[in-house]
């Protein structure tokens, strides 16, 4: 990887970057050596307006001319907006609302799911008014699709897929090697994701850690171990849409492809975070149960049962005093260890992200690791290994 990387001669960060022609295609350009320069994607994009719309475009006409333009270019002061900048702009309104959209569709799905079931059984949708536009619609598919799935097709979330929203978050994050060389190589990492992210996280050298990337996110771990969380009446202090993202959305988008691309190491991520979730379940020795007041304090640990998929999974604890009854006092159930589990991974995943980020602007080589020090980052360097191939 550190061979691919290069310093771009605009803006000098270092990257990989494009081969690009001083005088393109469209201007009428012809392959040869002379016409070859390297250049990040984003500066390419400056150099593109910086022609176009220079004011001499009309009077360039032969190689020459635009090897002189690509000089003044390299020198000429930085743009009020460069490519990037204004990108990042465009991201921080458009990858938001795209992550607002998700989350209010993940509403409808819940509200429509047994109301579509109910509207299946007594009046199918063939017989309603919508049947013409079902099979317009879905064409020959027209015959499996039931209320849930019409309903959902009306929501926001499709019609910012169809829509131009989606194909102008991926034009923007292809300014990013974040993007090119890392999070596009990610099953399951889309581009209004990444979008979202690269607008969250700004410039990555703000944050002198990833406890105060966290912190930012709402994701810190306080000294005694809890979650960070909103104290009443005092100002939030952290991003709670970017909360959101990091434990539901992105390790859902992570999940869902995890059986399809099992050697990705995001997907082996669940594997090692959930067995050591458990652990920390099975040995945490509750002193006391704290269901609806009980304060029983002799605990039973449920240990680890055999599910039908043959994995183990931790059964948490009960109060002695209920345990065998109707009214089990269970805790620390696999639900409450799913959901820490999602967290984990999210957490880990922003973290990633960020340190490649980081990596992109000559920061932080560690990712290699450091003798004596810390180990290589294994997951980043898949991914990279993965890039280099495409
Ligand atoms: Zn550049
Ligand atoms: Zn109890």
């Amino acid at each position: 990887m550190e061979e691919q990387m290069q310093v771009c001669p605009k803006c000098g960060i270092k990257q990989p970057l494009n081969e690009v022609w001083i005088q393109k295609k469209s201007w009428k350009g012809k392959y040869s050596s002379q016409n070859l320069k390297k250049l990040c994607p984003s500066c390419d994009e400056d150099y593109r307006i910086f022609v176009e719309y220079g004011g001499q475009f009309e009077n360039l006409k032969t190689l020459d001319d635009f090897r002189v333009v690509f000089e003044e270019f390299l020198v000429s002061p930085k743009v009020e907006l460069s490519a990037v900048e204004r990108s990042y702009q465009v991201l921080k309104e458009f990858a938001g609302l795209r992550v607002q959209i998700a989350i209010e569709a993940q509403k409808f799905s819940g509200r429509f799911s047994s109301r579509s079931k109910r509207m299946d059984e007594i009046y199918p949708i063939s017989q309603s008014v919508f049947a013409p536009q079902i099979t317009e619609e879905f064409g020959e598919k027209a015959g499996g699709v039931g209320w849930q799935k019409f309903l959902m097709s009306q929501v926001v979330e499709v019609k910012a897929v169809k829509s131009g929203l989606e194909r102008e978050i991926a034009k923007q994050v292809g300014f990013y090697p974040i993007w090119n060389m890392y999070a596009k190589h990610i099953p399951g990492i889309g581009e209004w994701l990444t979008g979202y992210l690269i607008a969250s996280i700004g410039d990555p050298k703000r944050f002198p850690d990833t406890g105060h990337l966290w912190g930012n996110a709402g994701l810190r771990v306080t000294k005694e171990n809890l979650a960070q969380s909103r104290t009443r009446g005092t100002k939030l202090n952290y991003d709670p849409l970017l909360k959101t993202v990091i434990c539901f959305i992105l390790p859902q988008s992570l999940q869902w492809q995890k059986s399809r691309f099992p050697n990705s190491p995001y997907s082996q991520l669940f594997e090692s975070v959930r067995l050591k979730e458990q652990e920390k379940a099975i040995n945490a020795h509750p002193a006391i149960c704290n269901i609806r007041g009980c304060k029983e304090t002799e605990i039973v640990n449920l240990g680890f049962k055999n599910d039908s998929k043959g994995g183990r999974t931790f059964q948490g604890f009960c109060c002695k005093k209920t345990l065998g009854t109707k009214k089990e006092h269970k805790f620390f159930n696999p639900a409450h260890i799913q959901a820490r589990v999602m967290r984990e991974v999210g957490k880990k995943f922003f973290a990633d992200f960020w340190h490649t980020m980081l990596y992109f602007e000559s920061e932080n080589p560690d990712i290699y690791g450091r003798e004596g020090e810390h180990a290589a980052n294994e997951r980043i360097l898949w991914v990279f290994e993965q890039a280099l191939k495409a």
